[in-house]
């Protein structure tokens, strides 16, 4: 059983269902792919809190081996920590069992190169040569590869975090912090982290558990009601929610409000380029426009890309930026690892409160101008998308960037973005706008005119 063929790689690595388009016998062929690719040294590897996450891990391992691989095993930790230690424990991948933030039903497997970043797509379209030609390398009888565990993984991974950020000025704050695990991976990491900051930690949803029966496993304003609630309760100083795999925090004031992760995201890029003036921020092309005003004042430049975290990574690599981050909730801190990473965020976020001496909902205000954005998708058909596009630009009322989808800037401090989703059959639609009334009203006439088909 097996996913279509063609592409196996979507903009998040390979996903599928597992007893519903994939088994574990097309994971362990393809894992033998990867380890073709790879040809040489060893390759660390693991898995989030998924079911079928232990079965899919010995399906990889067992592929790589068989492609004469040598396996060290990490076992049950965020995608993050994962990338972090391939890279600083010198391994020559990795590959993580991980469907992220997907429903729970969903599983798949992400590749990282040496480096900790996501291998490329043109390494991507590489594994998918082997597995369509079947050209995969198998070891011999005699050098098939080994397997041990890797048990270091979580404590070298937070040992990293707390190497970038000033515990002294974080701990002497001795913050109060309410987590929203969400019964992900981060469970087993960001809160031994905060321990190590001084800080008083309240958990919530702390148990791992592949159903994610508490709010799911995407982090969202709309699915953090308990988070805000509890922090409002406990009198605490921040709340920070996770995605299934840790590698997005979505951030919750004193106050209780839950900020879209654009938000948290330009607040951090603000302190980053504090430190590192004139520096370059990247973010895709659906975040708010706050960014350009915080980095403006720091002489610092944005970057937009494409929607997708691999866009945001490379662009960092290749540009050599300070910071980047998603709406979604993903920051990345390249003095790290340039990957998005939920603890990072959380570490790092900690140390900006700290610096300001703030309450976080103050810290907020005084930083960020004013906007007011709204967002929603809608149902279309797959084969409609292409001509709904073009209608969307036939009437376009203002300046068209194209860099993923169109936005359009109706005025200097309006914009509406239409973009297809790369992987469902869904139109995303964005606006921002100084009132709340503007945005609204810009995202209906969007949503009206990608309806009329
Ligand atoms: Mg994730």
């Amino acid at each position: 059983m097996e996913p279509p063929r063609g592409i196996l790689f979507g903009t998040n690595g390979v996903r599928f269902i597992p007893g519903v388009n994939a088994d574990p016998g097309f994971v362990m062929r393809l894992s033998e792919c990867i380890g073709t690719y790879f040809a040489e040294g060893d390759i660390l590897v693991g898995r989030d809190g998924r079911f079928w996450g232990e079965t899919l891990l010995y399906a990889v391992t067992s592929g790589l081996m068989s492609s004469g691989r040598n396996v060290a095993e990490a076992g049950l930790v965020p995608t993050p920590a994962l990338q972090y230690a391939t890279k600083s424990l010198g391994y020559r991948g990795g590959v993580m069992v991980t469907a992220s933030h997907n429903p729970p039903e969903y599983n798949g497997v992400k590749v990282f190169g040496s480096d900790g970043v996501e291998i490329n797509r043109l390494d991507e379209q590489r594994v998918e040569k082997v597995f369509r030609e079947g050209s995969v390398t198998r070891a011999n009888w005699r050098d098939v590869g080994t397997s041990r565990s890797e048990p270091s993984v979580v404590r070298t991974y937070l040992q990293g975090i707390l190497s970038k950020v000033n515990t002294k000025l974080i701990s002497a704050r001795k913050f109060s912090i309410v987590m929203d695990l969400g019964n992900g991976a981060q469970a087993v990491a960001a809160p031994y982290l905060l321990d190590g900051l001084g800080c008083k930690v309240i958990t919530l949803n702390a148990t791992i558990d592949g159903a994610f029966p508490a709010r799911g496993p995407e982090p969202t304003p709309g699915t953090l009601g308990d988070l805000s609630a509890a922090v409002r309760a406990a009198g605490a100083d921040l709340g920070v929610g996770y995605d299934g795999d840790g590698d997005r925090a979505i951030f919750c004031d004193e106050k209780g409000t839950v900020y879209w992760g654009d938000q948290s995201g330009s607040l951090l890029a603000d302190y980053v380029l504090e430190k590192k003036p004139g520096g370059t921020v990247v973010t895709p092309i659906n975040s708010s426009q706050v960014v350009e005003l915080v980095a403006a004042r720091r002489r610092g430049k944005v970057i937009r890309t494409r929607v997708g975290t691999g866009d945001v990574s490379r662009t960092i690599l290749d540009r050599g930026a300070a910071f980047g981050f998603e709406e979604n909730g993903g920051s990345i801190y390249p003095d790290h690892i340039p990957v998005r990473d939920g603890a990072m965020a959380t570490a790092l976020m900690l140390e900006c409160l700290a610096a300001r001496g703030l309450p976080f909902s103050k810290v907020m205000g005084n930083t960020l101008p004013l906007f007011f954005m709204t967002k929603t998708k809608v149902q279309v058909q797959p084969e409609k998308v292409k001509e709904i596009m073009r209608k969307v630009e036939r009437q376009a009322d203002g300046r068209i960037e194209k860099v993923d989808g169109i936005k359009t800037w109706v005025d200097d401090k309006s914009w509406v973005l239409v973009r297809p989703s790369g992987t469902e059959p869904i139109i995303r639609i964005f606006a921002e706008a100084e009132t709340q009334e503007k945005a609204d009203s810009l995202l209906r006439s969007r949503v009206k005119l990608v309806k009329s088909g």
